[in-house]
C-alpha cells in the first residue's frame, strides 16, 4: 500500500474525540473500534496471556511492580490527563491515583499467597488422598470502565486480573480515553517483547457490547445499573461470567453519641468531593434527632465554604457527565415540590455545567433525591427517632453498595446491619483505601468484588486436585463394594455426623431490637 493510500484509510477510521468538561476543547482523538478491532484485540490478548501465565507470579510481580514505580514517578502526568478529561482537581487526582498505585502493589504481592497451590485437608472420610487447590488465570478478561475515577475504579479490576496472571481488554469509557490509553502505554513501557498485556479499545457503548460479545473469559464491568444489566445480556450470549460493580444510594447514620463535628466532616467530603459523582459518595444522612441541629448546623457552615470552579484547585470542578445536571435538577425539584427544603444550595444550584453545593432537608422518603442515585454535590438529611428508624430507612432501597455510620458506641452493630456490601465506621470511603478489603455490593449495585483476596480469585477458576496417597481400606468408589463396607459406612456416618446439637442463639445486636 503506498503511503497516501495508508493515510487515507487511516483518515477513515472513525476517531473518538476526549473534551474538556470545563471548557469544551479537545484534549485527545482517539481511534474508535469496531467489532473486528475488539476481536483482533482481544486475541492478541489471547497470545499475550499465555505467555504471562506462564511466567510465574515472582516474574509477573516484577513487572507489576515495574509498572506501579513508574505509575508512582509520573503521577502528576497523569492527573494532568485526568484533570483534563474530567475537570477533576488536581488533588483529587493524585488522590485516586495514589490509592490504585497502592492496590497494584497490595495485588502483585499477595497473588501468589492466595492464588498459589495449596494442601487442604482431605478429611477422615478421604483421608488415603491428598487434596490440593489453587487458582488458575482464566485467561482474557475485559475491562469496562466508567469516567468518574477513571484509574481508581477499572484498576480495581486490572490490577488485580493482571497479578492473577490475565490479559486485559480495557474499554474506557468514552468521557476519558486518553486515561486509559495512558495506562496501556505506561505498562506496554515495562513489558518485554510487545506483548499486548493491557489493550485499550475505544468509543461508546457499542465498543462495550462488542467487547461483551468477544471471546474473553469474563467481564468486569462497572458502571450504572442500566448498563450492567445490557452487559450482562450481551455476555449471556456466550456464557461469559461477569462481575457488576453498579451504582449506589449510600446512606450515613449519624448517633446520638458520635463525634458530630466528624460526623459533618466526613458527609461533607462524602456528599460533595469530585461534585458527588461517587458511587460510594454520601447521598442520605439519617440523623438522631437528639444531635442533628448541632450536625446540620456543622454540616451547612463546611457546605458553604466550598469553592466550585474551573481551576485545578477548586473544592472541586464541573459535572464530567453535561447530561448529569438534568438528573441532579430533576432531583432537587422533586424534593422541594414535595414539601422539603434547601438549607444549602437548591433550585438555582444547577448553573453552567456546575452544581452548587447542596444540602436537603425533611425529604419524603418516596422522593427521587431519596430514591434514585443523583450523582451530583447534594445531600438528603433526614432527622430519626431512633438508630432503629435510621437502619430500616437507610436499607430501604434496592442499592447496596456502601454505607458509612458515626457512633462512639454502637458502630460495628449498626455497620453490620447495613443492607450493603462496605461500612465505613466513623470515617467515609476509608474501606476503599485498604487493598485487602473486597469492594463491591449486593442488590442493585452489582455482584462480585475487586480488591482484597476476593478480587484476585475473581479472575481465576479454582482448580480441585485429589491425589490417591495410600488405596482406601474401604473403596466405596468401585462396584467391588461389599455389604459390609456398606453398613460400616453407614455407622461412622451416623457415629460422625448423627448427634443432636443444640441450635445456637441469635447474638443481641444493640441498640437494635432484635431481629
Ligand atoms: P454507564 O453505565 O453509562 O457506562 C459505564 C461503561 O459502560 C462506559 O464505558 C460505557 O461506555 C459502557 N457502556 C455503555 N453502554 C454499553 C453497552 N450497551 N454495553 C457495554 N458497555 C456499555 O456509567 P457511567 O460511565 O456514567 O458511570 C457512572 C455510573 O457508574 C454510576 O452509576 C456509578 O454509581 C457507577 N460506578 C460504580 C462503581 C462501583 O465500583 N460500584 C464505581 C464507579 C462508578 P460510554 O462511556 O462510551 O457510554
Amino acid at each position: 500500500m503506498t503511503d497516501t493510500a495508508q493515510s487515507e484509510q487511516v483518515e477513515q477510521v472513525e476517531q473518538l474525540e476526549s473534551l474538556d468538561p470545563t471548557t469544551g476543547d479537545v484534549v485527545g482523538r482517539h481511534p474508535v473500534a469496531d467489532a473486528a478491532a475488539v476481536a483482533a484485540a482481544v486475541a492478541r490478548a489471547r497470545e499475550a496471556a499465555g505467555w504471562w501465565a506462564a511466567l510465574g507470579f515472582e516474574a509477573r510481580k516484577e513487572i507489576l511492580d515495574n509498572w506501579r514505580s513508574v505509575m508512582a514517578r509520573r503521577m502528576a502526568q497523569l492527573a494532568g490527563v485526568v484533570h483534563r478529561e474530567t475537570g477533576k482537581p488536581h488533588a483529587d487526582a493524585m488522590l485516586e491515583i495514589g490509592l490504585a498505585v497502592d492496590h497494584l502493589a497490595w495485588a502483585a504481592s499477595h497473588a501468589k499467597k492466595v492464588l498459589g497451590p495449596r494442601k487442604v485437608s482431605s478429611g477422615l472420610l478421604m483421608a488415603n488422598q491428598a487434596a490440593t487447590l489453587e487458582y488458575l488465570p482464566r485467561g482474557v478478561i475485559g475491562v469496562i470502565g466508567p469516567w468518574n475515577y477513571p484509574v481508581f475504579t477499572p484498576m480495581g479490576s486490572i490490577a488485580y486480573a493482571l497479578a492473577a496472571g490475565n490479559a486485559v481488554v480495557f474499554k474506557p469509557s468514552e468521557l476519558t480515553p486518553g486515561v486509559g490509553q495512558w495506562l496501556a502505554d505506561s505498562l506496554a513501557e515495562v513489558v518485554p517483547d510487545g506483548h499486548a498485556l493491557l489493550q485499550c479499545v475505544h468509543g461508546r457503548g457499542a465498543v462495550g457490547d462488542a467487547l461483551c460479545r468477544s471471546e474473553i473469559d469474563k467481564l468486569a464491568f462497572t458502571g450504572s445499573t442500566a448498563t450492567g444489566k445490557k452487559v450482562m445480556a450481551a455476555c449471556a450470549e456466550r456464557l461469559t461470567p461477569v462481575l457488576i460493580e453498579a451504582g449506589g444510594k449510600d446512606a450515613m447514620l449519624v448517633a446520638d453519641d458520635a463525634d458530630v463535628k466528624s460526623a459533618a466532616d466526613a458527609a461533607a467530603w462524602g456528599a460533595f468531593s469530585n461534585a458527588g459523582q461517587t458511587c460510594i459518595g454520601v447521598e442520605r444522612v439519617y440523623v438522631h434527632e437528639k444531635v442533628a441541629d448541632d450536625f446540620l448546623r456543622e454540616l451547612i457552615e463546611r457546605a458553604r465554604s466550598i469553592e466550585v470552579g474551573r481551576s485545578a484547585d477548586s473544592a472541586y470542578g464541573p459535572m464530567t457527565l453535561s447530561t448529569q445536571t438534568d438528573v441532579v435538577r430533576r432531583h432537587i425539584d422533586d424534593a422541594l415540590a414535595r414539601g422539603g427544603h434547601a438549607v444549602v444550595g437548591g433550585a438555582d444550584a444547577v448553573q453552567d455545567g456546575f452544581v452548587q453545593p447542596t444540602v436537603l432537608v425533611d425529604v419524603p422518603e418516596d422522593s427521587a433525591a431519596v430514591t434514585e442515585e443523583t450523582f451530583g454535590p447534594t445531600v438528603v438529611v433526614n432527622r430519626v427517632p431512633s438508630m432503629e428508624k435510621a437502619v430500616e430507612l437507610a436499607n430501604a432501597t434496592t442499592y447496596g453498595l456502601g454505607g458509612s455510620v458515626f457512633s462512639k458506641s454502637g458502630g460495628p452493630a449498626l455497620a453490620r446491619a447495613l443492607r450493603s456490601g462496605m461500612v465505613s465506621i466513623n470515617g467515609v470511603i476509608s474501606f476503599a483505601g485498604i487493598p485487602a478489603l473486597p469492594f463491591g455490593g449486593v442488590g442493585d449495585s452489582g455482584f462480585g468484588r475487586i480488591h482484597g483476596e476476593d478480587g484476585l480469585r475473581e479472575f481465576t477458576s479454582p482448580k480441585a486436585v485429589a491425589r490417591m496417597r495410600v488405596k482406601p481400606v474401604m473403596n466405596l468408589t468401585s462396584f467391588g463394594r461389599t455389604a459390609t463396607m456398606d453398613k460400616n459406612f453407614g455407622t461412622l456416618i451416623t457415629a460422625l455426623h448423627g448427634r443432636a446439637t443444640q441450635l445456637p442463639k441469635l447474638p443481641k445486636v444493640p441498640g437494635l431490637r432484635n431481629r
